[in-house]
């Protein structure tokens, strides 16, 4: 099988050490695994600048949708209500989570390439008492959208609402003050900013919130305050748990504070974004996004003008070549996507864009 790195957002390209550290068939019942799970969950506390007793991590089997699941079907009581703030596909799962869990929901819309309004959230908050809680993303990973969550929680936090945010193509790679930001659950994934392998997600979680989400849950695997109680205590996840997984995690940990850290990894994609978009902009490819509100995870490119381009036969040639981008359009316009985290560096721009460069030459002649 051709070797190829990931120029898509998760599951991303991850480094050999991180992968090595699969190779070992880890027991799960003794001492030294639940004290790799506890340390995690320490590690992930300090990333997002909260401590013990105000704030706890709980670590969920499954992808980031898991996670999402897990905190919108396990935190959320029969008689209250969601306003879930949505400018992508990711956001709008939300409300499919909601439909199939039976739970009360309403949506503020906005298009793909507008972030939610602080105010707009405010006025409908003020218009419908019956809501209890706020959900919105922070990354909106559909267009590479970046989300003002500070504000929102402001808002969130003034009319006195849960806030939940879904920071999974964020976290580790943005600096998130969690409770500065008034958020009382956070949702992301092993395999996304701080660049492990996939398998689990982790919700960061505003320990007076989880504690009265007792006995709420609509779904036993997915229960957070059973699987929060079960590993607070001293580190055992309820079921099976991914061995290789939260080994190589616990690498990319200790990978993410050699590199300096948030900030450092924040530099880092950010410079990607950043030269992504000269280059491939100096090839004709347009980005969909302001730059105003443009993340550092993942850019969206219009199709070039002028007739004959093709996506997939630019998708194949760039794959044969080493790299492998984020296959079809996803929004109302003809748009792909690249995106630059995991183990990327600038010089991975320069060369995708040069095999752009070398495609777009070949369909000239
Ligand atoms: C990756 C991602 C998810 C989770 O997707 P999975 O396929 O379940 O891992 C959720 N929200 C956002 C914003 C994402 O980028």
């Amino acid at each position: 099988m051709k070797d190829y790195k990931l120029l898509t957002p998760g599951p991303l390209t991850t480094t050999n050490t991180v992968k090595a550290e699969m190779l070992f068939d880890h027991c799960t019942w003794d001492n030294d695994y639940k004290q790799i799970t506890q340390s995690i969950r320490a590690s992930l506390l300090e990333l997002a600048h909260v401590s013990q007793p105000e704030y706890t991590a709980v670590l969920m089997q499954g992808s980031g949708t898991f996670g999402v699941e897990s905190v919108l079907t396990s935190v959320i009581g029969g008689h209250d209500k969601l306003l879930i703030c949505a400018n992508g596909s990711y956001g709008m799962r939300m409300e499919d989570i909601c439909r199939h869990a039976g739970i009360a929901c309403t949506v503020y819309k906005e298009n793909n390439d507008c972030r939610p309004e602080p105010q707009k959230i405010a006025e409908i908050l003020a218009e419908d008492k019956s809501i209890t809680h706020v959900a919105m993303v922070h990354s909106e990973t559909t267009s590479g959208i970046l989300n003002d969550i500070a504000a929102a929680g402001r808002v969130v936090k003034d009319a006195g609402k849960t806030f939940i945010v879904d920071a999974m193509s964020s976290f580790g790679g943005m600096d998130i003050p969690v409770a500065d930001w008034g958020i009382d659950f956070l949702v992301s994934s092993a395999n996304k900013c701080i660049q492990g392998v996939p398998g689990f997600s982790f919700i960061i979680a505003n320990r007076e919130k989880i504690e009265q989400s007792r006995g709420r849950a609509r779904s036993l695997s997915l229960d957070l305050y059973d699987q929060w109680k079960g590993m607070d205590e001293d580190g055992k996840w309820r079921f099976t748990s991914p061995t290789h997984v939260v080994l190589a995690f616990a690498k990319a940990l200790e990978e993410l504070k050699e590199e300096g850290g948030i900030e450092a990894r924040n530099a880092r994609y950010d410079q990607n974004q950043r030269l992504l978009t000269e280059r491939l902009g100096s090839l004709g490819f347009k980005p969909y996004l302001a730059p105003e509100v443009q993340g550092p995870v993942i850019t969206t490119f219009y199709y070039p003008e002028g007739a004959g381009f093709s996506f997939p036969e630019m998708y194949e040639y760039i794959k044969e070549r080493g790299y492998v981008l984020y296959p079809g359009k996803v929004m109302e316009a003809d748009t792909f996507r690249v995106g630059n985290i995991g183990e990327i560096y600038p010089e991975d721009i320069e060369t995708l864009s040069s095999i752009m460069a070398d495609f777009l030459e070949e369909k000239e002649k």
